[in-house]
């Protein structure tokens, strides 16, 4: 990489883990493009653990108390069969006292959201489908489905 250039790192798919990283490259000051097959961002699904370590990461993006205004922290998670019988009970309240941060139960449409708002510009493209990609000495070539290309750099 030349100094001083601006890294475009491109990432396929604006899920939660497409976004985050998208966050955490434009705070170490790269240029990610996110793309997204679907033609919207998801906004539905249930809801989802997050488990501390998952907490913290969020905390290091700044994004952190954001999520927890409308995430409760949880104190017991229990694993089961579908027949109810319990295979594991974890005392996650535990973790904030040990770890600093809860595990917490967050909406998936709020993460994403949360995520997505936090983004600055716009590197995302929707309706965006990665076929393939080609990696050379400079960078990487990405292919999409209706035959178009796009080029990140390294
Ligand atoms: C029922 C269920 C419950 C779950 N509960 C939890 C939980 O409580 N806690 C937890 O941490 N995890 C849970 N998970 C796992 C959870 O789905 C993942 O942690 C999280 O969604 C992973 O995010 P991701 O961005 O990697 O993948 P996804 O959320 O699947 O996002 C991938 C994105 O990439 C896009 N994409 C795929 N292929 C391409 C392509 N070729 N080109 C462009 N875009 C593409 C998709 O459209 C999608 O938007 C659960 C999963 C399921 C199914």
């Amino acid at each position: 990489m030349a100094s001083g250039r601006i890294r475009r790192v491109l990432v396929a798919g604006g899920g939660i883990g497409g976004l985050a990283a998208a966050v955490a490259l434009q705070r170490k000051g790269f240029e990610p493009l996110v793309f997204e097959r679907a033609e919207s961002l998801r906004d539905g699904g249930a809801g989802l653990h997050v488990w501390t370590n998952g907490v913290i990461a969020l905390d290091r993006l700044g994004l952190a108390d954001e999520v927890l205004k409308t995430a409760p922290a949880q104190q017991t998670c229990h694993f089961s069969t579908w027949r109810g019988e319990t295979l594991g009970a974890w005392p996650v309240g535990d973790f904030v006292e040990r770890y600093g941060r809860p595990t917490i139960a967050v909406e998936r449409s709020v993460l994403h959201g949360v995520l997505a708002d936090a983004l600055e510009g716009a590197p995302l493209r929707t309706g965006a489908q990665v076929t393939g990609f080609t990696q050379d000495q400079d960078g990487v070539t990405v292919r999409f489905a209706d035959g178009q290309t796009e080029r990140g750099t390294c």
